[in-house]
């Protein structure tokens, strides 16, 4: 068999894809090996969501010329969201790179692979393509929790975001399609399963009939032998009643919502065109939580954004403390070509970003760790998932509001099972616990 090395940067829909890749490769006889000097194709699946992101990839890009200037018949392959934004780059910085693709253009890896080896590149391929369902994976995907992507591409133009340029317009794959993917990962042992999508609950509307989120919740609710639903990522703006409804009605739905907030001033966001305003999202919060009391949630902030003031930053640093998050992805804004935002004359120097990422991180640590805190003495449902990273002798699994769990499972339990756990300690990253007898075992929150 041929060997393939792939490097994954950015987000989940990325790890997804790679997956998916690596499936159909291995149709073609390519095998994953974490030797990149032994591989005989490398891809990176790359991220364009920060300048960040994109210099890690040709920074790796310039240690593997080295590579194939020992190995001219290596072919290295650039994938993903870099793909349709940096095509003419990527050949310019980094002549030793083969092949050049878009997400629309995986199913059709093996034949882009095969041509890239037999003309020795370069091969590029980052215009649009059906949207298709592919299943394949390699045999050492994680078998218990699985990503399944719902839909695909973004239309929400926020100002600093690239998104709609790199996946291309809004494209939900049919319910159908989604709940046969679920029922094969259960039938190999899958437990839990997060719907992937760059606004999931927009899923839907493009399809006929149309449909929505909280539809194609109930239907994976009816998927025998899965235990967990999750989803991200969610745009406060689509987020309608009846998601709200189904957080509180669809028993498998987890009480875990990721909903971006990106700043706590208004100002900011009316610049950054997200849609709403933070009494909204405060609104959205406290319905969330009337359905579903237990309900944690995480967040993604921009600070830096053009013209953020400091009396706009202490607003996002109040909203922060007022949701109370479980967890807050702090992100300093990076200026992205082609993006409204780049434009926007009043840009924040560096200095004040790392200022302002520093303070509301620390801010934001606190919060979860009050969070964290106010689980000692509860019970909560853990999926366990394996080993724990602290102690070889315990377990460790997550609960239904995302929280690590270590515990001994006195050889009663074992990966895959849902037990209940009665929590002792609330460490800075994980929670600690003893498993509940039976009488005890009750689930706290659904
Ligand atoms: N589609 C989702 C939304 O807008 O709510 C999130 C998608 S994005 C992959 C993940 C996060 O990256 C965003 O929520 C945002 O906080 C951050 N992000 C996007 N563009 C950025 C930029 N230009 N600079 C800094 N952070 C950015």
């Amino acid at each position: 068999m041929a060997k393939l090395h792939l490097i994954t940067y950015g987000c989940q829909m990325n790890e997804y894809d790679s997956e998916r890749v690596a499936g159909l490769l291995r149709e073609r006889q390519y095998e994953l090996t974490d030797d990149e000097s032994a591989a005989d194709v490398i891809l990176l699946n790359t991220c364009a969501i920060r300048e960040k992101a994109e210099e890690k990839v040709f920074s790796k890009l310039g240690e593997l010329k080295r590579l194939k200037a020992h190995r001219p018949a290596l072919v290295i392959g650039v994938m993903g969201c870099m793909a349709p934004l940096q095509q003419q780059t990527i050949f310019r910085r980094a002549p030793q790179v083969d092949l050049v693709f878009g997400s629309a253009a995986i199913a059709r890896v093996g034949d882009l692979v095969e041509r890239a080896r037999r003309e020795g590149g370069p091969v590029l391929e980052t215009g649009e393509a059906p949207l298709v369902k592919i299943t394949a994976k390699p045999p050492t995907a994680d078998r218990l929790k699985a990503f399944v992507t719902v839909m695909e591409g973004c239309e929400k133009h926020c100002t600093f975001c690239v998104v709609p340029r790199t996946r291309g317009r809004e494209r939900s794959h049919t319910p159908e399609a989604i709940l046969a993917e679920i029922a094969g990962l259960v039938g190999e042992g899958c437990r839990e399963v997060t719907l992937l999508g760059q606004t999931v609950n927009a899923y839907g509307r493009d399809l006929t009939p149309p449909t929505d989120l909280a539809e194609l919740l109930a239907r994976v609710n009816d998927v025998a032998g899965l235990a967990r639903i999750r989803f991200t990522t969610s745009n406060p703006y689509n987020l309608t009643p009846k998601l709200i409804a189904a957080m509180r009605d669809v028993p498998k739905v987890c009480e875990w919502f990721h909903l971006p907030l990106q700043s706590g001033s208004d100002r900011v966001l009316a610049r950054m065109n997200r849609g709403y305003t933070r009494a909204q999202y405060l609104d959205l919060v406290a319905a969330l939580r009337e359905a579903e009391p237990a309900m944690a949630f995480s967040t993604d902030v921009i600070v830096g954004f053009p013209g953020e003031t400091e009396a706009d930053f202490e607003a996002t640093v109040e909203m922060v403390e007022r949701v109370g998050y479980d967890n807050v992805f702090v992100f300093r804004y990076s200026r992205r070509p082609g993006t409204p935002a780049a434009a926007m004359g009043d840009q924040v120097a560096d200095d004040v970003k790392a200022d302002r990422n520093r303070r509301l991180l620390e801010v934001a640590q606190r919060v979860g760790a009050a969070r964290s805190a106010a689980l000692t003495g509860r019970r909560l449902e853990v999926l366990v998932d394996g080993v724990s990273r602290r102690s070889a002798g315990e377990l460790a699994g997550r609960t239904r509001c995302n929280r690590v769990v270590n515990f001994d499972g006195h050889g009663r339990v074992a990966v895959g099972d849902t037990v209940h756990v009665r929590i002792t300690d609330a460490l800075p990253h994980s929670l600690r616990g003893t498993l509940a007898t039976p009488e005890e075992a009750v689930c706290w929150s659904k």
